[in-house]
């Protein structure tokens, strides 16, 4: 059970409900509150057997704005009733992320040289962008493959997103070490862009991290879907996050592994984009190029990631993480599938049309 208090309450001002909650047997509370730039939201959190209590007792309690019985697994980022409409939303360095908007992360898959860097983000400022993903640790299939530089690239991309207006880099962790050395690099840089932590598929159900990232508040999270579990199981893992106190969790869909998506890298599952907005608050992210994972073109002139990106899209999608990158052949990971920085205007484009699409199906169903 969630008891939703009115925006802004003061501490003082709810000693009533305290008093009544810390009366209740065999229940007990964590109070967890979002400091947005308007106003400060406070949840508090009923944990044992609520069934028995009275929903609108509470609600006449001064101070209580409403009571959400929880009615899924993931009881903090779940939308419990087709009424539970609390905001899904949230600020980082200056970004909004909710699911009603929709933002591009176009980048390298993992960064390799400075020159390759700058020339990403330039591409990016030259066209309006303000967020990019950028690996610099990455998780390979093979131990003899490049690992990512890791964090001796963090000073010059942290520096260079600065220079061209890159507020948002997401950016793979793989150990709760990568936490500190992010803030160590940001601090170092004077904090000139922000960082979004990404968890990869292979961490998905990695709990001990989930906690670490989960305990932070400075930085949001990505989090990928795991490629061989259900849905709900990785809906959890973006929960675990969550439980330990972090609420600024996208989640991404990257394609489910099985050969039954040949040829493509994986069976693309953007049809799920309204299933989890329905099932959760979290903006939703697609990732077509790691779906996808080629460059190949359909006889419509379209390249097939871009079919991709459009199907998510259309479909309510609030964030692409895409691989870019200025020299494909170069790059050390994942070259066959990134865009040109020439694509990148027409990439945006087609996005746009896409989005558009979305929004008037969404108007003709209001009406
Ligand atoms: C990535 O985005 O670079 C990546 C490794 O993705 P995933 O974890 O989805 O494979
Ligand atoms: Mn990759």
């Amino acid at each position: 059970m969630i008891v939703i208090l009115e925006p802004s309450i003061q501490k003082n001002n709810y000693h009533n409900l305290m008093a009544y909650l810390d009366n209740l047997p065999n229940i007990s509370h964590r109070i967890h509150e979002e400091k947005g730039t308007q106003q400060t939201l406070t949840e508090i959190y009923l944990i044992g057997d609520t069934a028995s209590i009275p929903k609108e007792n509470i609600e006449t309690i001064p101070g209580v704005e409403r009571v959400v019985r929880v009615s899924q697994p993931y009881r903090i980022l779940g939308r419990h009733a087709p009424d539970d409409n609390r905001s899904s939303s949230f600020e980082y360095n200056g970004v909004t992320f909710s699911q009603d908007n929709l933002h591009v992360f176009a980048g390298l898959c993992a960064v390799d040289t400075p020159e390759h860097v700058e020339l990403m983000m330039k591409a990016l400022q030259d066209n309006g962008q303000v967020c990019t993903r950028m690996g610099a640790y990455k998780p390979r299939t093979s131990p003899y493959s490049f690992q990512g530089h890791g964090k001796s690239c963090l000073n010059y991309v942290f520096e260079l997103a600065g220079k061209y207006g890159i507020k948002v880099i997401a950016m793979e962790i793989t150990h709760e070490i990568h936490i500190q050395e992010i803030n160590e690099a940001l601090a170092q840089t004077g904090h000139p862009t922000g960082v979004m932590l990404q968890i990869g598929t292979r961490n998905t159900q990695n709990f001990e991290l989930l906690k670490s990232v989960g305990k932070q508040q400075q930085f949001p999270t990505l989090l990928k879907r795991g490629f061989g579990i259900t849905l709900e199981e990785s809906l959890n893992a973006a929960e675990y996050l969550a439980s330990e106190g972090n609420h600024k969790v996208v989640f991404a869909l990257r394609g489910m592994k099985t050969h039954l998506g040949d040829p493509h890298r994986n069976l693309v599952d953007f049809t799920h984009v309204p299933v989890v907005k329905r099932l959760t608050r979290m903006p939703v992210c697609i990732d077509p190029s790691h779906s996808v994972g080629n460059r190949a073109r359909s006889p419509d002139g379209l390249l097939e990631v871009q079919h991709a990106t459009a199907q998510g899209v259309i479909a309510g999608a609030n964030m692409i993480l895409v691989d870019f990158h200025p020299h494909p052949e170069k790059a050390l990971v994942d070259g066959p599938q990134a865009l040109l920085l020439e694509e990148l205007p027409a990439f945006l484009q087609d996005v746009q049309i896409a989005r558009e699409a979305y929004e008037k199906r969404v108007s003709l169903a209001a009406h």
